[in-house]
């Protein structure tokens, strides 16, 4: 049985009881293991029913002018601020993350259609000059096809909108299978996506339907929908075993990825820092989101001279953390996402006591909330490590910090570069020469570099992504568009002869 409350939440943002009651796939809620829904999942034959429409829809939008395209965009970020507090708070109730968690990834989504707006009158191509006489080079970008879109559990909306806002102003069709622990914010943004293709049509432009779809279902139904030949280009957000599995899948029939996967994300905290902020930047990195961000914060490399002043400056602003229903307004920290993370957590800690040698400085058990039994509420915990070893070299999806300190600046950027992830990095320094060498060619080896700032929290202006075993896709801003198209060079030749390049002769 729905609990009523819940059943309450996903009504306001217009899922009827019978979208979200009868069907296969269950949904639990993180906040106190609640049953929220049953969704209809779909099958192999529903995604070529899917991938079918989604051709169909492709054939049409792509010949509609990327600026109309844009205006669809614009009216999606309108319905988005209209229900930025109902999907916000339906985030949290599905995913765990805290309120202002909830509200802040729907801003992402309203970010990024602001972003694709402006996008819309600029898809730029280059002109060429060619080496032949009367002849005109340019390059041209063309809509790609219907593209595939599959998300992590972690930001359940977010990364649909990275993806569909910028595919949508390319020409694009979208095919979204959204994780199975989240489909019900995924079948809202469904809701909100029709509204504004509603308005785009009173507005009287023509629009295929089946623009963008959302596809229910498990890994069978994303393997099916990773295979399909249709869909040239798959965006995959998830572990990085997932990316490997689906890289390889794609590669076989020559389609094009853009994964997005798991990350092991660094700060650097030198001796100039100050160590004020670099605290605050810690805990967030660290514990937002209870540690469920690709970009969390897992390892803290600390200069020996700070080391004593940090500590437990860290542990003591941990022991203030509210841990609590992310429901609450004052909740910092939420739930785990469910039992296998509490597990996959507990085992972590396991490792890094007995086999790493690490001392527990902090945290690492559950917080039993009357009321709220079924959730997996756990305190952050700190783990001071003898090295960077073992568990600490792979990414445990669970508020761990791991501490090791550094005497040397190489030997840091060495720690920090020596994992194989490459997502998100960062160094709190107050000196010039180490925040540029950071941020050099010899420095971070990640997707993200910041300087003073935390790992996570990254903003859509730039394009988002990671290197190595994070798979080395880029999304959202910067010119990541060009992965939703085809590049396509043109040469004109208006000349009336036909001069060979690089000035073959060819008599006949
Ligand atoms: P997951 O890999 O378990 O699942 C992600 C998605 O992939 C789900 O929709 C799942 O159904 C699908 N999937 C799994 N195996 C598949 C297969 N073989 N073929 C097709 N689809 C398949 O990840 P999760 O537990 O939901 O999310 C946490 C992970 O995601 C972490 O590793 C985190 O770092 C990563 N993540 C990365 C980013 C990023 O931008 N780099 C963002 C968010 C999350």
């Amino acid at each position: 049985m729905i609990h009523p409350a819940h059943r309450t939440i996903s009504a306001a943002t217009g899922l009827s009881d019978a979208e979200i009651s009868g069907g296969d796939l269950t949904v639990f809620s993180p906040v106190d293991g609640a049953m929220i829904g049953a969704v209809r999942s779909a099958d192999a034959s529903g995604v070529e029913t899917f991938v079918g429409r989604a051709r169909r829809a492709f054939a049409v939008w792509r010949a509609v002018p990327a600026p109309i395209r844009g205006e669809l965009v614009r009216l999606l970020g309108e319905e988005l601020r209209a229900a930025k507090d109902d999907l916000g708070r339906l985030v949290s109730l599905e995913s765990g993350k805290i309120l202002a968690e909830g509200r802040g990834e729907v801003q992402e989504m309203i970010d990024i259609c602001d972003f694709a707006v402006g996008l819309s009158r600029q898809l730029y191509g280059l002109t060429m000059a060619s080496e032949r006489p009367g002849h005109h080079m340019r390059e041209v970008w063309h809509p790609i096809g219907p593209v595939a879109v599959i998300t992590a559990f972690n930001f359940p909306v977010a990364v649909w909108a990275w993806n569909a806002a910028l595919a949508l102003v390319c020409g694009d069709s979208v095919v979204w299978k959204p994780s199975e622990k989240t489909p019900l914010t995924a079948l809202a943004c469904q809701k909100i996506f029709d509204r504004a293709m509603a308005r785009f049509r009173a507005g009287g432009h023509d629009a295929p339907d089946h623009l963008s779809q959302v596809l229910i279902g498990g890994r069978e139904v994303g393997a099916a929908l990773v295979d399909h030949p249709d869909v040239p280009l798959v965006s995959a957000t998830g572990s990085t075993a997932m990316g490997r599995a689906v890289a390889r899948r794609v590669a076989d029939r020559l389609g094009r990825s853009l994964l997005e996967l798991g990350g092991n994300n660094a700060m650097i905290v030198a001796p100039s820092a100050d160590l004020s902020l670099a605290v605050r930047a810690i805990v967030f990195g660290a514990v937002g989101t209870a540690g469920q961000r690709c970009t969390t914060l897992r390892r803290l490399i600390v200069h020996e001279s700070v080391r004593a002043q940090l500590l437990p400056a860290l542990v003591s602003a941990y022991e203030s953390l509210k841990i609590g229903s992310p429901l609450s307004p004052e909740t910092l920290v939420g739930p785990l996402i469910d039992k296998a993370a509490f597990e996959a957590m507990q085992d972590a800690l396991m490792q890094a006591r007995d086999l790493c040698g690490g001392t527990i400085l902090c945290g690492g058990d559950r917080v039993d909330l009357p009321g709220l039994e079924g959730g997996y509420y756990v305190r952050p915990a700190i783990v001071d490590m003898p090295a960077q070893t073992g568990v600490m070299l792979h990414e445990t999806f669970a508020p761990i910090l791991y501490v090791v300190g550094y005497t040397d600046f190489d030997a840091a950027l060495a720690i920090q570069n020596g994992v194989t992830q490459g997502l998100s990095s960062c160094i709190f320094t107050n000196d010039l020469a180490e925040a540029e060498a950071f941020a050099s060619a010899r420095g971070s080896d990640c997707g993200i570099a910041n300087v003073n700032i935390g790992p996570s929290g990254a903003e859509i202006g730039g394009a988002f992504g990671g290197e190595k075993d994070t798979g080395g896709g880029r999304e959202s801003g910067s010119d990541s568009w060009k992965a939703y198209m085809r590049r396509q060079t043109q040469t004109v030749n208006f000349s009336g002869a036909l001069p060979l390049a690089q000035g073959v002769e060819f008599g006949i």
